[in-house]
């Protein structure tokens, strides 16, 4: 189900809606594999009419299942718009199609929810990744101690042998 709005309705009063915009309606499976879109959309606004206009307002909420660019984990990305304003004109060059007195909202209700979509994304702003194995900080305390574990097996059968 697309996000419609009828014009004659809104000739009445304002509309409220809010509801679930299904993920595949966002077409946003384009994305690569470091974010995934498994929840729907959740949107809640109020529209209304001006002047040759229509004016929404309202929060749309959106959770994705991203990968850390840095640590490879897996977490949730909320991209939350609590002030989410849409002013869509009716008239002239810019204005949106209407079809059956309807207008369909997803694709501007798409367009700012791919905006808001992570670059990078980052489990934590502070993650400091996976331990750089060049590094030899992580592997150098088990090196060391099975080296040593060695020359103690070493010696071991060189008493052995005496
Ligand atoms: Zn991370």
């Amino acid at each position: 189900m697309p996000l419609l709005v009828n014009l004659r309705h809104l000739e009445a009063h304002n509309i409220h809606v809010k509801g679930e915009l299904p993920v595949k309606e966002l077409d946003l499976d384009s994305r690569d594999e470091i974010m995934r879109t498994g929840e729907p959309l959740r949107y809640d606004f109020e529209v209304q009419t001006l002047e040759h206009s229509l004016l929404a307002q309202g929060r749309l909420l959106l959770t994705l299942d991203c990968q850390c660019v840095r640590c490879l984990k897996p977490f949730k990305y909320t991209i939350k718009l609590d002030n989410w304003t849409a002013h869509l004109p009716l008239q002239g060059e810019e204005s949106v199609p209407v079809v059956n007195d309807c207008v369909d909202l997803t694709p501007y209700v798409r367009e700012d929810i791919l905006l808001e979509f992570p670059q990078h994304p980052l489990c934590d702003a502070e993650c400091r990744g996976l331990p750089d194995p060049s590094s030899g900080k992580a592997t150098k305390p088990q090196a060391a101690g099975q080296a040593e574990n060695g020359s103690t097996a070493w010696s071991e059968l060189n008493k052995l042998k005496l």
